[in-house]
């Protein structure tokens, strides 16, 4: 059903056209005229009979009545801005609901509401600060770490999801990803011109899923993107309304298609039998699922807790030791700023996460046992590089818990005492002495310090480029 406004409009539209005034019309259908003014400024309901009547004499139907389209541009122009000073926005100003009449032109209409588009963009883009998002990110991993990174309701989703194509187990193909589309009546379509913004696209009228094409390298991730739009329909995610919301719906929409990739019915298994005989391995889990090692080990801190009883970390770390992504429920004590915001923050240079780039050989984990001053953790961390720069993927557990973990018999150790400055990060007093005042530096810009400002309804997406991707492919026929 539409909106009363919409219905009103459409009325008044068709009764002009059928050269009718308020005072004819009602006298034919014997009803006041105040009351079809009532009707046409949107301030009432008519009932069905009515409406049936209204359009009989109109000459239309009564869906004609009730489409939800404005019945002109002009109507458009009026809807949007009525729509927009019932916004929170301009109710906030305390400035009067201006009535679009008849002798305002569309100039000053068009005018109108696009500094209302603008205000709303503004405002939509403040919530969305840098600190905001840090704090946003924060309050989710917290909750996260509540829940032991476990969410049933889309483990369950996904092992429905799987099993309802036939999958029995090992590495989901791209077949029977693209199987679990059409299942939701969607298509996998290839493009080479995707926004720069946009990793993947979603289109729902033609219902095509618009990803890069598979011949580029690390084309691994393609099932995950194709699974994450996917995702964004069964969760039932609409546009975000602020950045916390953008998070949540993201870390679900990661969350489902890694569960897809690596479901419980079959990785819950794989990881018992590996803990049964002491040797569970990321590299392991990774391999048998034919995933990145980063999902692997993400995955693994979906089900280490609720189904193995293991409390761990992960670490994401870029080569100059910034933390871009961490979870944690086994109390290591990750370096937070001010906000209680991890990402961005630089690691000791004793964890495992960063002492595994002076390796020179990396095509195997890394193994250490760090002393912390709240306890050992033993740390298996995986390197690799991107095209822009180098990174480490670390995972975790408390000492006590290492005896499942391969490459236990480690020997490399070390000893940490952040977050105490004197630890890793102040200079000892010999070196300040001898450089101090001395010497001078030009700083590098931290690049990817998580702060992603958005510019568009999807936060960091760039709409224009959006809608120009989808209205050049809704005209091309589907493959
Ligand atoms: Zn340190």
């Amino acid at each position: 059903m539409q909106d009363l406004s919409t219905l009103g409009r459409r009325v008044r539209h068709f009764r002009t056209r059928a050269g009718l005034t308020l005072d004819q019309l009602g006298r034919e259908l014997d009803v006041a005229p105040s009351q079809l003014s009532l009707i046409e400024n949107g301030r009432r309901e008519p009932r069905l009979t009515l409406l049936t009547a209204l359009a009989a004499r109109l000459g239309v139907t009564v869906a004609d009545l009730l489409d939800d389209a404005p019945p002109s541009p002009r109507a458009a122009l009026e809807i949007a801005l009525e729509r927009a000073q019932q916004g929170a926005a301009y109710r906030e100003l305390g400035l009067p609901a201006l009535r679009p009449s008849r002798g305002m032109g569309d100039d000053v209409l068009r005018t109108l509401v696009g500094l209302h588009r603008e205000l709303d963009r503004r405002a939509r883009q403040a919530i969305a600060t840098p600190e905001e998002a840090r704090r946003a990110n924060t309050r989710q991993r917290l909750r996260m770490e509540e829940v032991d990174n476990h969410v049933p309701e889309i483990e369950a989703l996904a092992s429905e999801d799987v099993a309802a194509v036939g999958h029995a187990g090992g590495a989901l193909t791209h077949r029977t990803v693209s199987l679990m589309a059409a299942r939701l009546g969607l298509s996998i379509v290839h493009a080479d011109d995707l926004p720069h913004s946009a990793r993947c696209v979603l289109d729902l009228e033609s219902g095509r899923i618009y990803i890069p094409p598979a011949s580029i390298p690390g084309g691994h991730g393609l099932r995950s993107l194709a699974l994450q739009a996917m995702a964004h329909m069964r969760l039932g995610h609409g546009e975000p309304q602020d950045y916390a919301d953008f998070l949540r719906q993201r870390q679900d929409a990661s969350y489902y298609a890694a569960a897809c990739l690596m479901p419980e019915a079959a990785a819950v298994p794989f990881l018992e039998a590996a803990k049964k005989s002491r040797d569970i391995a990321i590299e392991d889990f990774r391999d048998a699922f034919g995933v990145t090692h980063e999902a692997a080990a993400l995955r693994f801190t979906n089900l280490a807790t609720a189904h193995l009883g293991i409390r761990l970390h992960f670490l994401r770390a870029a080569g100059d030791g910034a933390l871009v992504r961490a979870y944690e429920n086994d109390a290591l004590p990750l370096p937070v700023d001010v906000t209680g915001s991890a990402e961005g923050q630089i690691l000791c240079r004793h964890w495992s996460a960063r002492r595994a780039f002076a390796r020179t050989t990396r095509t195997t984990e890394y193994f250490q046992y760090t002393d912390t001053p709240v306890g050992t953790f033993f740390e298996a961390t995986q390197t690799g590089t991107t095209e822009a720069e180098e990174f480490s993927i670390t995972l975790g557990v408390p000492y006590e818990e290492s005896r499942w973990f391969r490459g236990r018999e480690t020997q490399n150790r070390a000893v940490s005492r952040c977050p105490d400055l004197s630890c890793c990060r102040r200079p000892d007093a010999d070196s300040a002495r001898r450089w101090g005042g001395r010497a001078w530096a030009s700083a590098r810009v931290h690049a990817h310090i998580f702060s992603p400002l958005p510019q568009g309804t999807y936060p960091g997406v760039d709409d224009r480029e959006l809608y120009e991707f989808l209205e050049s492919h809704a005209a091309a026929p589907e493959e």
